[in-house]
């Protein structure tokens, strides 16, 4: 028997939140109540809990591991209850033109999800939450649920990763280390890149060359372009993934590139309006691309899932601390941290 309450944690402004008690939801048909396990600190829940985000209150938290408690209706999946699954909890509507044209990552209602508890949210910060069957992919038991909960920002990356089509051997360059970027660097060494990093934190460079990059720039002490150029024999970057979200890296991402070469915004750009400067003689003269991506369609979720299933890609190095619900607070000001890649909530 579930229990009738649960725990909830409610993002409300700058350092405040509450953990508040609400009714468990229950699963319409075709639905699928989920015991949380626990959830990852994604920076879209740092941001609101800093203030930088003003969307508030907001039900955080869209890096879930949970089990499956209640199954209401049939489903063709192997699915029952205590099995261990990945939540994909972007609202894919299925009805608008991104959808039927195959951007369901960029759905127009992504992020209009029902509004079970009044407030807005993923709501991943739950002691339970709905989902609907095509929204879980099982897991094997052995995988352990830090994994699982990565699986949504290891999507995200597929993505990037697709996109930026790296042919073996290319000059990959990843800006920012955080989890992004070492996500990134995992995926592309798999593409067959030739990996080198740009980031301000030595523990962070120091902990991409021992994950396989070839090598570092210090960009608060060197000069970018000419590092880059220096370090692929004149020729530049094949392939630039921007991993944080600064402005300021897109002029000399876009410089350093080489010819055919394509940059990628993968993150969102803060504060949201800037403008950046180019020349457009670049794109034509080089054939440069600047594209994107958002998100995670629900086949890059379905493949990252495998990635995690079969133990593809290695995940420890990001786990880096766990704390129970009621030190949630703690769990932020951790996230929030340098010295910290990810940070969990668990739940039980
Ligand atoms: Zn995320
Ligand atoms: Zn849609």
């Amino acid at each position: 028997m579930s229990p009738s309450r649960m725990r909830q944690v409610v993002l409300l402004g700058p350092r405040q939140l509450t953990v508040r008690e609400v009714e468990v939801p229950e699963p319409e048909p075709g639905e699928v109540l989920i015991r949380v396990e626990l959830c990852a600190l994604c920076t879209w829940e740092q941001r609101t809990y800093t203030g930088e985000e003003t969307f508030v209150p907001l039900l955080g938290g869209h890096e879930v591991t949970g089990r499956v408690e209640a199954i209401n209706g049939s489903t063709y999946l192997d699915l029952h209850p205590g099995d261990r699954v990945a939540i994909s909890l972007l609202n894919r509507c299925g009805q608008c033109q991104a959808c039927r044209r195959g951007y369901d990552n960029i759905c127009e209602h992504g992020f209009d999800l029902p509004l079970r508890y009044g407030i807005p949210g993923p709501a991943g910060l739950s002691e339970y939450l709905i989902a609907k069957v095509t929204d879980l992919f099982p897991m094997p038991p052995s995988v352990p649920p830090e994994h699982v909960a990565l699986t949504e920002p290891l999507a995200c990356v597929l993505r990037s990763i697709k996109r930026a089509r790296i042919h073996p051997g290319e000059k990959v360059v990843i800006i920012g280390m955080g989890v992004m970027g070492v996500l990134h660097l995992q995926l592309a060494l798999a593409r067959g890149g030739v990996v080198i990093v740009s980031e301000p934190n030595p523990d962070r460079r120091a902990a991409a060359l021992a994950m396989g990059a070839t090598a570092a720039i210090d960009p608060s002490r060197e000069a970018y372009r000419e590092r880059v150029l220096a370090l692929t024999d004149g020729w530049g970057a094949d392939v630039t993934f921007i991993c944080v979200p600064h402005a300021a890296v897109v002029g000399p991402a876009v410089e350093a590139a080489a010819k055919n070469g394509r940059v990628l915004m993968y993150s969102s750009i803060h504060p949201r309006g800037t403008k950046v400067e180019l020349d457009p003689n670049i794109f034509h003269n080089k054939e440069v691309v600047l594209t994107g991506t958002m998100s995670q369609s629900q086949r890059d979720f379905f493949e990252a899932a495998q990635l995690i299933a079969h133990g593809l890609v290695d995940l420890d190095p990001l786990i880096s601390a766990r704390y129970p619900l009621e030190e949630v607070r703690a769990a932020f000001e951790a996230a929030l941290r340098e010295d910290t890649y990810r940070v969990f909530v668990t739940m039980a």
